[in-house]
């Protein structure tokens, strides 16, 4: 759980880099130069995530809303007002929040009423410490204030995490699951295959395995049918199993229309505009 509260507060800090979490994550390119141009500037464009990184506190949390409300409303409006393509701001609920922080774009938003019907959490209470502080921390269910030390609130942080990515990984194999990741995939959301010869073919994200820590998150190639590390250092971070081993086949053979032709055009090595025979390689 460590790990996971140090990459969370990572994360949090992180998502004040990103005016704009949500917009073309789709270009591998452009992802890695965002990230890079814009890293340094997290102190000044993040303001409200910054705060919050500094109280240790969950951002989204009553004592955090509160303690930035005392000091930093009016400049809080003024940076809400002047960036509302964002979907951070206390309007937002959790889970928008979450998607919307840098590297989580491979996440789709699962639907509330999924995650409040018991029988879709099945077997994960187990796995989850501080199971329903998670969940109420998903959900938005104000039950952490006063109650739990700041110590706490970060481990429920971390749940709440772990928990969505379990959640999220039984939930884009569902039909409207599938469904909200097809809008995802249209955009390019996921990445293009980096290899040449695929020409940007949009990929798909896939775990190589279901069980958490056992992995990071890679990209599948529908064309050449192979998987890669996503492009963006912040997306490696993922753990695989928020999203699955089944979830990138399963989705091609739901939308067969989303499968590319397979790639026929493959590179061939030459040396001064000769091929190699076989045995020389
Ligand atoms: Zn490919």
């Amino acid at each position: 759980m460590l790990k996971t509260g140090s990459k969370s507060r990572d994360r949090t800090g992180r998502s004040g880099a990103n005016p704009n979490p949500n917009s073309n994550a789709g270009s591998a390119v452009e992802s890695i130069s965002r990230a890079s141009s814009k890293a340094p500037l997290s102190t000044t464009s993040g303001k409200k995530r910054s705060d919050s990184t500094l109280t240790s506190v969950h951002p989204k949390s009553k004592e955090a809303k509160l303690k930035n409300k005392s000091t930093t409303e009016l400049s809080e409006l003024g940076s809400e007002e002047t960036d509302l393509s964002t979907s951070e701001g206390d309007d937002s609920s959790w889970i928008s929040w979450f998607c919307g922080l840098r590297g989580n774009e491979l996440l789709c938003e699962v639907d509330e009423d999924y995650i409040q019907d018991d029988f879709n959490l099945c077997g994960l209470q187990g796995l989850i410490p501080f199971y329903d502080y998670a969940v109420d921390l998903i959900l938005d269910n104000d039950c952490l204030s006063g109650d739990t030390y700041s110590e706490e609130h970060s481990e429920i942080e971390s749940a709440a995490e772990l928990l969505y990515g379990l959640i999220h990984a039984r939930y884009i194999v569902t039909s409207r699951g599938l469904n909200a990741m097809h809008e995802k995939y249209k955009k390019a959301d996921f990445g293009r295959c980096p290899r040449v010869f695929c020409e940007g073919q949009p990929c798909l994200p896939v775990g190589t395995s279901d069980v958490p820590d056992n992995g990071s998150v890679k990209v599948y190639c529908p064309k050449c049918e192979d998987v890669y590390f996503p492009r963006c250092k912040y997306q490696s971070n993922m753990d695989g199993a928020y999203i699955g081993t089944t979830f990138p086949h399963l989705y091609l053979m739901t939308y067969p229309s989303a499968k590319p032709p397979a790639a026929v055009q493959h590179y061939v090595p030459k040396v001064f505009g000769f091929k190699l025979h076989k045995g020389s390689k």
